[in-house]
């Protein structure tokens, strides 16, 4: 016997059909004895639809209010989930966020889960009830709803599963695995049986949308394994079929051959600003980024360029195209001080990631990169690295031609 929180999307509980078929999927867990809570989305295009009415109403609104809104979508799904269950004979109930309750912050719009108390969940899984609870709703200290941001039920199954101590949180989307790159692009992608949080974490980050980048954090902290597959899949959770996301050490244990590559990520929302002419003396940088990091615009991959004449030098970065206007105009309001010429920006490029935590022990693996792109005739226009990651931003149109030759490259095609 073994607790799981099982989490859907809003695809797989996108029309009652599909919340009746979900309701199959936790019986069958439950019919092998397993201890089981459940998290759900809200139908499919349900947010976006009560997200488009605040705006209609109030395009600059009070976030409470927006979240009172927004978090309606989730209960409609834990209800009828609940229902659906008691037509197949299952004990089962739903649960609003404050009713449990699940504890944030005050950032309403985008808050964070501080404490879920599961006492009483715990001996009602117990007795054999199947607790319903709503993705991405939580309670705030004063008593009112917030919500964790767009994505965030996730984030509310991995925490829920941390707080029961679960053995296991299976997350039901509407793909069956992680793949080693998109497979619109690579046709020869292949599902990962199983990568380790640090790769999933760089792969979320790095623009793979299958997890929310903050659900993989959470999963890392607080150890809690985590399986992406499929809810139109016949197979069941308990059946390993998705790919698990788990502590290195797991997998190592289990004797598997860990590839030096694990994945090939790309995104195509970031955007290039080179600052030319900067002064190069002391302070220089920390004036440039100041003013961003005041604005709340993360910076990604940055390169300072030598100096030729020993006078002045150029600073490339990126930030995401969304904040690129504003990066724009804070660099031209510091011009005055900064005295350098020009802020460019460019929006046509991608970032191009390979991932693995092999690559702590391996070398050669950034050489293999620029060596393939080179074969390509693909220039690089900016590198970052971390312990386990390599990004180069190219020239957007080369996007597919870099993921498919480094999937090869590396050695991730299918047979
Ligand atoms: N329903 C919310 C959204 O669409 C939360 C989620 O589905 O993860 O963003
Ligand atoms: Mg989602």
């Amino acid at each position: 016997m073994a607790r799981i929180v099982l989490k859907f999307g809003g695809t797989s509980v996108g029309d009652t059909d599909r919340i009746k078929n979900v309701a199959r999927k936790v019986k069958g867990e439950v019919d092998r004895g397993n201890e089981v809570a459940v998290v759900v989305s809200a139908m499919s295009g349900a947010t976006n639809q009560l997200v488009k009415w605040v705006n209609d109403i109030a395009p600059l609104h009070d976030a409470r209010e927006y979240d009172v809104v927004v978090a309606t979508g989730e209960q409609v799904t834990i209800g009828l989930l609940a229902l659906a269950l008691q037509q197949l004979d299952v004990n089962s109930r739903s649960y609003t966020s404050w009713q449990i309750p699940i504890k944030t912050d005050a950032a309403f719009g985008k808050a964070r889960i501080q404490d879920i108390d599961t006492g009483a969940m715990v001996r009602r899984m117990q007795e054999g009830e199947v607790p319903i609870v709503p993705g991405f709703q939580g309670v705030a200290p004063d008593g009112r709803i917030t919500t964790l941001g767009r994505g965030g039920s996730d984030t509310s199954a991995v925490a829920l599963a941390a707080a029961l101590k679960a053995d296991r949180c299976d997350i039901y989307t509407d793909v069956d695995g992680v793949y080693t790159t998109d497979p619109r692009i690579v046709e020869k992608a292949q599902k990962i049986d199983r990568v380790t949080y640090e790769e999933m974490l760089e792969m979320a980050s790095q623009g793979s949308k299958v997890l929310q980048t903050r659900s993989v954090e959470l999963a890392m902290n607080h150890h809690v394994r985590v399986q992406v597959l499929s809810s139109f899949d016949e197979a069941l959770g308990s059946d390993l079929p998705g790919t698990l996301v788990v502590d290195e050490e797991e997998i190592m244990a289990q004797g598997l051959e860990k590839s030096v590559v694990s994945g090939i990520a790309f995104a195509k929302d970031e955007a290039k600003i080179t600052v030319t002419h900067v002064p190069d003396r002391p302070g220089v940088a920390a004036a440039i980024f100041g003013p961003l990091a005041e604005a709340n615009i993360n910076v990604d991959m940055i390169v300072q360029n030598v100096s030729i004449d020993g006078s002045s030098t150029d600073i490339t970065f990126t930030v995401p195209r969304a904040d690129l206007a504003r990066a724009v105009e804070r660099l031209e309001k510091a011009k005055t001080e900064l005295k350098f010429a020009e802020a460019k920006a460019d929006t046509n490029v991608a970032k191009i990631s390979v991932i693995g935590v092999g690559m702590r022990s391996h070398a050669g693996v950034a050489l293999k990169m620029f060596e393939t792109l080179a074969a390509k005739g693909i220039n690089i226009q900016v590198i970052s690295t971390s312990e386990i990651k390599v990004s180069v931003l190219v020239s957007a149109e080369y996007t597919e031609l870099a993921v498919r030759a480094l999937h090869a490259a590396y050695e991730l095609d299918a047979a």
